[in-house]
């Protein structure tokens, strides 16, 4: 008797798991806000680390895997992913998770993007031939991002909709609650102008009315050049910058020869979840980011 019922209860247990489905995102951000609408009611992993370049995550058979066994795959689009990821759906052959198809979404659809190119300047290089892809590091954008999870999540997994639904409003309340304490902190640069490698936080400096003066990279994606170098530093002679922001997977050299050249305080600032140590969820990436610009 004793055995059936440990038989039942492992059953129940492997059901239980089977139940869940399984929400591949290809950015750890994304990770984080599925995980604040779903908790533990679906399985979760991201392609990407928080550490690498968001444009070119290496191949690596483990990825196609989880995409092979996704229910759910959760992009940021905008041509992020074009580098790397439609090889690895190639390889997963999971028609479940393609374009077009029930578990398949991508938030850039949510939003209008900035810097759209009138030409096409891919032939250069360009890894932003569709305007600039990095939005997710604009704040006030994230809960319409949780409330599309959430439509998404209530399609594929209707018994826990209302659980969703729930945990939306909970999420949309405490993150108005950080969005008032970051707007408030924020306030002191209002206006300033700054220096970035990659155009990776315009975003978030159009949200806070901070002027990019100048971009290391003269092309997105392509590395800085000497001339080009030595152009930011005629312009910081001439303009006050009040700092240079770079991201962790960026070559520190060029970022540190225009800060000693200049005096120009330079920031590592983190694009993603898990970038840095500190940076365990989606609060604390904007957390970091605005207090490591204004302590
Ligand atoms: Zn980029």
């Amino acid at each position: 008797m004793r055995v059936l019922s440990i038989l039942f209860l492992i059953l129940g247990i492997i059901l239980t798991a089977k139940a869940k489905i399984n929400v591949v995102t290809t950015y750890p951000y994304i990770k984080s806000i599925v995980k604040e609408i779903a908790k533990d009611k679906v399985n979760i992993s991201s392609l990407s680390d928080g550490k690498w370049d968001p444009h070119f995550v290496p191949e690596r058979p483990s990825l196609a895997v989880k995409l092979r066994n996704a229910d759910l795959l959760i992009i940021n689009g905008a041509q992020l992913e074009i580098g790397w990821l439609p090889p690895l759906l190639k390889r997963a052959n999971n028609r479940k998770i393609l374009p077009g198809k029930a578990g398949f979404l991508d938030l850039s659809t949510l939003f209008e993007l900035i810097q759209k190119p009138t030409t096409v300047s891919r032939a250069f290089g360009d890894v932003h031939p569709q305007g600039n892809p990095h939005f997710c590091l604009d704040p006030v954008k994230i809960p319409k991002m949780a409330e599309a999870i959430k439509e998404k999540l209530c399609i594929l997994n209707p018994k826990n909709c209302s659980f969703y639904q729930e945990n939306l409003k909970n999420f949309e309340k405490s993150w108005n609650k950080h969005l008032a304490k970051w707007n408030e902190k924020m306030k002191k640069l209002q206006g300033s102008s700054a220096f970035e490698y990659h155009r990776m936080f315009d975003y978030f400096f159009l949200r806070y009315k901070i002027n990019v003066a100048g971009i290391l990279e003269p092309f997105p994606g392509i590395p800085p050049t000497t001339s080009h170098l030595l152009e930011l530093l005629k312009l910081a002679k001439s303009h006050k910058i009040s700092f240079i922001a770079y991201a962790v997977y960026n070559p520190k050299d060029p970022v540190e020869f225009l800060s000693k050249k200049t005096g120009i305080k330079a920031f590592l600032l983190p694009h993603d979840v898990n970038s840095l140590p500190q940076v365990k969820d989606i609060y604390s990436l904007f957390d970091e980011i605005v207090r490591r610009l204004t302590e």
